[in-house]
């Protein structure tokens, strides 16, 4: 939450439900009522919830003239009462709803109870209805900026205020009002939506501004907010609003309001894309710590083998290193041989075998004679060097593992020999 947002005064916060959770609480908010206050946050609602990122709930604070259950066709929808609380109805696509005419027994009794009666209602949306957790929660706020919207903002945890406007309203005033509320509770104004800018002539597809040119854009400027957008006066929009049918709009509208709420930061926490990004670096951290307990794994089995490789011909020490039939390779665990492969010598080019052989990652070579650059090369490389061996393979790694084969230290001095070694 930002800074701004906990220096709000919290003597009149209501506590919410114990088993909710709800990381942005975003009221939407209108000069007066008639602008399409319900119906965008109606879509705003519908356009999350279809990411499939977010859980959302619409709270209907407009006690006085609820339109939310309309909108998604769950007039008929009621809420399930338990000991712990109430459950809000689930829309068609899952969204979480609670309003006062889910509860009335008739959608169009009117609603005439007073300010404080109305406040009190919210606040019970709040803590006696159990949301759960929830990313989004907007809130349908009451019109206008008077005493009944004020109650709701003294009594819950908003994180951000939407501005609905249309062309034809003082527009800046409105604004001011919101700013200055805003202003009074600490709460972020996440930025100013124009409706019913214009028509599109269904024949040539021309914009018609029926209410004249708007300075809502201008407006947003002058009051240094964001502005988030204009929605046209769509027939579609308003069909799906009278048949019930809101979730099922196929238009794209309010981009630009989408992706500052998705912006927002959590309620005490921080952004979407902030906790995308912490995710990534813990799947990241967690990766490289099982690689790391891998490679220790490796390397402990490793560390508990050492590898011997005896240049052979034949079944007996060679005397040739350079030159000899190949590698007997045996693994050694506990000083005690445990595999045994043969390794064909590729052929005798300098560097070449000792390159091998490391990468082999054999520790100790044991041949008859060996030239003084290949000895040079497997000291570097930390590879014990046995010269002077001589007799059958597997009865001088008998004697390397006893204990009782000691290098000669010979080094074979005309290393481009034919059988120059012997003698080691
Ligand atoms: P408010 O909540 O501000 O009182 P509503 O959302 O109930 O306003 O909208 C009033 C009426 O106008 C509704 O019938 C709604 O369907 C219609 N309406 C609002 N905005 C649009 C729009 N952009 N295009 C078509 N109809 C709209």
């Amino acid at each position: 939450m930002s800074e701004k947002t906990d220096n709000r005064k919290t003597d009149m916060l209501v506590e919410n439900h114990p088993l909710n959770q709800i990381k942005r609480t975003v009221a939407v908010l209108s000069g007066k009522g008639g602008v399409g206050k319900s119906l965008i946050t109606a879509l705003l609602a519908v356009y999350m919830q279809r990411t499939g990122k977010y859980r959302v709930g619409v709270m209907d604070a407009d006690i006085t003239g609820p339109s939310i259950p309309k909108l998604f066709g769950a007039d008929d929808f009621r809420p399930k009462a338990t000991d712990q609380g109430m459950f809000p109805v689930r829309t068609h696509s899952d969204i979480q709803l609670m309003s006062i005419n889910l509860l009335l027994e008739s959608p169009d009794a009117p609603v005439l109870w007073r300010g404080p009666l109305l406040g009190n209602v919210i606040k019970q949306f709040w803590n006696e209805v159990i949301w759960g957790d929830l990313d989004f929660m907007f809130l349908d706020m009451p019109p206008g900026t008077g005493d009944v919207p004020l109650t709701v903002f003294q009594s819950l945890p908003l994180d951000g205020i939407i501005i609905v406007a249309s062309p034809q309203e003082l527009v800046s005033m409105i604004v001011k009002k919101a700013i200055n509320m805003a202003q009074m509770m600490s709460i972020p104004i996440i930025g100013l939506i124009e409706n019913m800018s214009h028509t599109v002539c269904p024949h040539c597809g021309k914009e018609i501004a029926l209410f004249g040119e708007s300075h809502t854009e201008d407006v947003a400027k002058q009051f240094n907010i964001p502005f988030l957008g204009k929605m046209p006066i769509d027939p579609d929009l308003a069909r799906l609003s009278d048949e019930g049918h809101i979730e099922r709009i196929h238009k794209y509208y309010l981009n630009d309001a989408l992706a500052a709420l998705e912006k927002m930061p959590v309620h005490g926490g921080i952004s979407y894309a902030e906790r995308e990004c912490a995710e990534l670096e813990q799947k990241e951290s967690i990766r490289n710590e099982e690689n790391n307990n891998e490679q220790k794994e490796n390397m402990n089995s490793e560390d508990k083998i050492m590898r011997i490789a005896v240049a052979a011909e034949a079944g007996v020490v060679s005397q040739h290193f350079g030159h000899c039939e190949g590698f007997t390779i045996v693994d050694v665990q506990d000083n005690k041989p445990v595999k045994e492969e043969f390794l064909a010598n590729p052929g005798h080019k300098p560097g070449l075998l000792p390159k091998l052989l490391h990468e082999k990652k054999v520790n100790v070579v044991i041949a008859g004679g060996m030239g003084g650059g290949a000895i040079e090369l497997f000291n570097e490389n930390c590879i014990d060097v046995i010269t002077g061996a001589e007799g059958e393979v597997a009865a001088v790694i008998d004697q390397y593992l006893a204990g009782d084969l000691v290098s000669s230290g010979s080094v074979c001095h005309e290393h481009s020999h034919s059988d120059s070694c012997g003698g080691h």
